[in-house]
């Protein structure tokens, strides 16, 4: 199930929205004030939240030489991942990240970094529910 995340500009909390279907929810809420006043957070290696097309992801999941270069930590794979990842979801690359992919490339080893993209890709499966702030 999707996850949007919304920043309320009335309690300035962080909300986590779940949506039915692949489309972002026409008029969020905040749930824990009831504002309207959200807007909405891209994480900053978005590329799995805000994307309907699921077949392309399924696709790139199942490319098992990259999963595998995932699971050993590879930075190559990884950097190929996140590029395949934010062009699926058509998302645009930050600086930020390219920075980080670049040295991805070159193979420099940056674990801390990869366990946070890990992290912050795989916890969506398997805890949804919305952390407290
Ligand atoms: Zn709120």
């Amino acid at each position: 199930m999707p996850i949007y995340e919304y920043r309320c500009a009335h309690c300035r909390r962080r909300v986590d929205i779940f949506v039915q279907g692949f489309s972002p929810p026409a008029e969020p809420t905040c749930t824990k004030c009831g504002s309207k006043e959200l807007s909405r957070i891209y994480s900053r290696f978005a590329v799995r939240r805000s994307k309907q097309d699921r077949g392309v992801y399924d696709e790139i999941l199942s490319d098992a030489k990259l999963t595998r270069g995932l699971i050993r930590n590879d930075p190559r794979a990884l950097a190929e991942w996140t590029r395949k990842m934010s062009r699926a979801a058509d998302e645009t690359i930050t600086p930020e990240s390219q920075e980080l992919m670049n040295r991805l490339d070159k193979g420099e080893d940056i674990s801390g970094v990869v366990e946070e993209m890990k992290k912050s890709y795989f916890s969506e499966e398997s805890s949804p529910a919305a952390e407290e702030e």
